[in-house]
């Protein structure tokens, strides 16, 4: 589905700029655009970001009964463009700084504009095997915190062997009956105080040197096909969730010898949302320590315009 967008021209001049149309730049828009800011977001692919690809969100404040991350999406479009707020599909390839008169070009042209609010996202590292497309939201997740209780008193997998996905099977073990951590390696890459928390729970088990080939079903995942690193052998996992946690990657590589951007590439903000260029914010997933949730998004895209505000009024 894709949502209407009212376009903006090119080669206009912004107070704001606002690079990324998900829950963070949609919310730094909403913002801006109410405080009489004349705005405009540029987004490249779908209004709404990555949220549109979660069938249900149940943790949105707001809606008691969960909403689809499309709707959510739409909402807060809707919302936003009410107060005015431009949108334009075009991807931004460059900004270059230049206290207030930043120029941000995009295949759809140059814009220059005053403050310039980054909320690209980042992706979460896909396994890559068939059946994993076809299933998200069917079974297949990245994320425990989102998903945990749809899979209460079922059986569910983790693949991946760091922090993150020992953090995910111990945030999973409380909802699941049994939690299977697939990792390729024979040990983990997590820290040892979550190893030991995970190897005390009773339903948390490691399958070890193994991969996912396939993620199969029926409408909804079904099964994993497994395949052991060592010997090779294939066995067949019946379960009714699998949530991959080998990691994610922002969308940050037009940024890199703009701003200060940490060891995996998140951009280093304080908590005003200010990058090392003054005018210049970055806001939700693509931001270090990000909490990667909607509603963080959200939260950051908000502190952003409020300090694109102060900026622009000194
Ligand atoms: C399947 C799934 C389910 C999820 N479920 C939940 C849930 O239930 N609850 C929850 O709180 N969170 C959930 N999340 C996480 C949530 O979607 C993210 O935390 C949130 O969307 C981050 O918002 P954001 O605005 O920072 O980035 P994004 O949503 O990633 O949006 C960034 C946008 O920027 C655009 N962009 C990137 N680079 C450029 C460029 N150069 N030019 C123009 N545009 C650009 C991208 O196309 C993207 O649309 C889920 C995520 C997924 C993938």
């Amino acid at each position: 589905m894709s949502l209407r967008v009212k376009q903006a021209n090119s080669s206009q001049s912004y107070q704001v700029v606002i690079i990324g149309g998900g829950p963070a730049g949609l919310s730094a828009g909403l913002y801006c655009s109410r405080s009489r800011f004349n705005t405009v977001l540029i987004e490249q692919g779908i209004i709404g970001g990555q949220i549109t690809n979660a069938e249900r969100v149940e943790n949105y404040p707001g809606f008691p009964k969960g909403i689809s991350g499309i709707e959510l999406g739409r909402l807060i479009h809707e919302q936003a463009t009410s107060y005015g707020l431009k949108t334009l599909l075009a991807e931004v390839t460059l900004v270059v700084p230049d206290r207030n008169r930043n120029v941000i070009k995009s295949s759809e042209g140059d814009f220059i504009a005053e403050s310039v609010i980054i909320a690209s996202g980042s992706q979460f590292r896909k396994l890559a095997v068939p059946g994993e497309d076809r299933y998200v939201g069917k079974g297949v997740s990245y994320c425990a915190t989102c998903d945990a209780p749809l899979f209460k008193g079922k059986t569910v997998a983790v693949v991946g062997g760091g922090d993150s996905a020992v953090t995910e099977a111990l945030y999973l073990s409380k909802f699941a009956s049994s939690v299977k951590v697939i990792h390729r390696r024979s040990q983990l890459r997590a820290s040892k105080i979550f190893e030991e928390r995970a190897t005390a729970e009773p339903n948390i088990e490691f399958i070890w040197d193994t991969v996912v080939t396939q993620i199969e079903g029926d409408g909804a995942v079904k099964q994993l096909r497994l395949k052991n690193t060592r010997n090779d052998r294939i066995s067949i996992l019946e379960l009714a969730g699998v949530f991959v946690a080998i990691g994610s990657k922002p969308n940050s590589a037009q940024w890199r010898e703009l701003l200060a951007l940490d060891e995996e590439g998140y951009i280093v903000t304080d908590e005003l949302m200010e990058t090392k260029i003054p005018g210049v914010f970055a806001a939700g997933d693509v931001r270090h320590n990000s909490a990667r949730q909607a509603i963080t998004a959200a939260g950051d895209g908000a502190t952003a315009a409020i300090s694109a505000a102060r900026f622009l009024s000194f």
